[in-house]
């Protein structure tokens, strides 16, 4: 038996008692006539003591050569410690070994695994089993392993079944390139590794599986951007026999739920917005609705008096920033340079305190009265001591520069507080998403969405206008999860196709074997997939997704440790029929 309790067990109540552990020696205090040994396993550190007195000199002369990161077994009694250490829980307690056992020696290892870490990112990537022994990246892996042993409990109990779909597949349109694998077996031939199991979950409603989920892998080459793996976890789910509001009340309850049971949080509203609001009131398709701030439009206010920027400019808007009204010369003029960054973009930003004494003060006084600025603070929602931003130009783009403002100023203003968490549904989103440079339609969420209910037709007309029976749950500013009520009829599917640029026979050939079961009683239906590892991440207050995975990818899409990807030897290309053909 290599042990009879873990490093993190021992209370004062075992004093006495003999036992045996089995862990890693995180470090070793040598006072001479007295050897402490720190042992670590995952359940905690229990303190071994060897001295003089009480332990044979052979024993004290092993304890002292035990290394960093031995894996050691010992036995000894469980003994009340002199200077007690509250900071752990076993700080009561350590034990008087008389007996060790080396299982296994360790080379000194590249970086101190211990909380706080001496090893950069890239080290501690390289090894990253060694830094799954420190704390920080444990307790996240214990964490989301919690989280989603919660998703499968309440899933599981709400008649969710957890079916598995295959990985070698052919193409599924999320929007991103495919990873591909040649087939050994079908010369020329190649699967793609699932962007989603969207076609299979579909199928499986067909299948009147009626209830489905599943916690699965999906695969996306894109082009990483910061904190993007190209492997990641979803918790996909679909429902037969189901309208939008079924799907949301569903899922609504399990983000409470999960709210409830990992964070100990009650959620007290869970509103809903749409679109087109969002993109108004926050500039943003994921507003973080955790504070206000919300944009107030001011082109009626602000245009047609002598200040040509607001005039010549589709949209003039604002946000009241609270209690900033005293920010210094230095820090406004920074904070217009932080909005001109290219980055963010924009030309310049106009501003005005609404002072403490009701007075304003703008940078633009020569243009605007007192009452002008009132007006601006009506719109803004500006109280006395806040500060009022206000930017112009095309809509759209001058809407992303004052959201990236309003999230920037809301996290130095301390408002982004991670106990805290504001679920929100954005609905009707459009359909379609118009791509500028081809000229083409592309679906805004995939193929299989349908549209709001009547809109159909409007596709030939006003493709642009057509709203979406789509949905996404954004969590404090990020989009956790997204859905849609599918299209089910043969006809729909082809048409929709069609409208992004099918002809039939491409459309039969990608897509046949799900419109071929549509004609085989497809039931209405309709899901959902959330992002597990971003959802584990805010649920756990941080903001990197890596952090929450066991071996993720670096940002060139690495994997350092196994030193992947790699190339393949000449008989393997051989075997797959594949020929590199690598000019330059
Ligand atoms: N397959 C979709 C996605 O990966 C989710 C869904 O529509 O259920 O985003």
């Amino acid at each position: 038996m290599y042990r009879s309790h873990t490093c993190g067990e021992l209370r004062e109540s075992h004093i006495e008692t003999k036992v045996t552990l089995s862990g890693w020696v995180q470090k070793t205090r040598d006072k001479g006539f007295v050897v402490w040994v720190d042992l670590r396993d995952r359940y905690g550190i229990t303190q071994l003591v060897f001295d003089e007195d009480r332990t044979s000199s052979k024993l004290l002369e092993q304890a002292r050569h035990l290394g960093r990161e031995f894996v050691v077994q010992v036995t000894g009694e469980v003994i009340e410690r002199s200077s007690k250490n509250p900071n752990l829980a076993t700080g009561n307690i350590e034990v008087l070994v008389d007996e060790v056992v080396i299982l296994n020696e360790s080379k000194t290892p590249p970086f101190t695994i211990e909380n706080e870490t001496d090893g950069g990112e890239d080290l501690r990537m390289k090894y990253r089993y060694l830094d799954i022994r420190r704390n920080p990246v444990k307790n996240n892996l214990v964490f989301r392993s919690k989280v989603a042993m919660e998703v499968r409990k309440y899933l599981s109990d709400q008649s969710f079944i957890e079916v598995e779909t295959p990985y070698l597949i052919k193409s599924t349109p999320e929007g991103a390139r495919d990873f591909v694998v040649p087939s050994r077996m079908n010369e020329g031939q190649f699967y793609a590794l699932p962007q989603s199991p969207q076609t299979f979950k579909q199928l499986l409603m067909v299948g009147g599986m009626d209830k489905y989920f599943q916690i699965v892998k999906c695969f996306r080459d894109e082009d990483l951007r910061a904190d993007r793996q190209p492997e990641f976890t979803q918790i996909d789910c679909e429902m037969a026999f189901v309208e939008q509001e079924d799907i949301l009340d569903e899922f609504e309850g399990l983000t409470k739920h999960l709210l409830k049971e990992i964070k100990g949080f009650e959620i007290s509203a869970f509103p809903r917005i749409t679109y087109d609001d969002a993109m108004r009131i926050y500039g943003n398709d994921k507003p973080d609705i955790r504070f206000g701030m919300e944009f107030g439009e001011l082109n009626t206010v602000a245009q047609h008096k002598e200040f040509g920027v607001f005039n010549s400019a589709e949209l003039v808007v604002g946000i009241a920033v609270p209690g900033a009204a005293n920010y210094t010369r230095k820090e406004l003029d920074a904070l217009v340079n932080w909005v001109k960054r290219p980055q963010i973009g924009a030309q310049g930003m106009v501003y005005a305190k609404y002072n403490e004494d009701g007075s304003f003060k703008s940078t633009v006084d020569k243009f605007y009265d007192q009452e002008d600025l009132s007006k601006w603070a009506e719109t803004t929602g500006a109280k006395p001591g806040d500060l009022i931003c206000v930017l112009s130009g095309d809509a759209n783009k001058t809407r992303a520069q004052l959201s990236a403002l309003r999230m920037e100023l809301a996290e130095r203003l301390g408002l982004r507080n991670p106990e805290e968490f504001a679920p929100l549904w954005v609905i009707d989103f459009p359909l379609l998403e118009l791509d500028e440079e081809t000229g083409n339609y592309h679906a805004m969420h995939h193929p299989f969405t349908s549209p709001k209910p009547g809109q159909l037709e409007l596709l030939e007309t006003d493709p642009s206008a057509v709203r979406a029976n789509a949905y996404d749950l954004v969590l404090n500013g990020n989009e956790i999860g997204g859905g849609s009520i599918r299209i089910h009829d043969r006809d729909v599917q082809s048409t929709m196709l069609k409208h992004l640029g099918f002809t039939p026979e491409e459309a039969q050939a990608q897509f046949g074997f799900l419109m071929d079961a549509f004609q085989y009683g497809a039931p209405p239906h309709g899901g959902i997939a959330f992002g597990l590892d971003r959802l584990v991440s805010i649920l756990g207050g941080q903001e990197t997704i890596r952090d929450f995975i066991a071996f993720p990818k670096n940002n060139s899409g690495r994997d350092v440790m196994i030193d992947a990807p790699a190339a393949i030897d000449q008989e393997q290309l051989r075997e797959l029929n594949l020929k590199l053909d690598i000019k330059g």
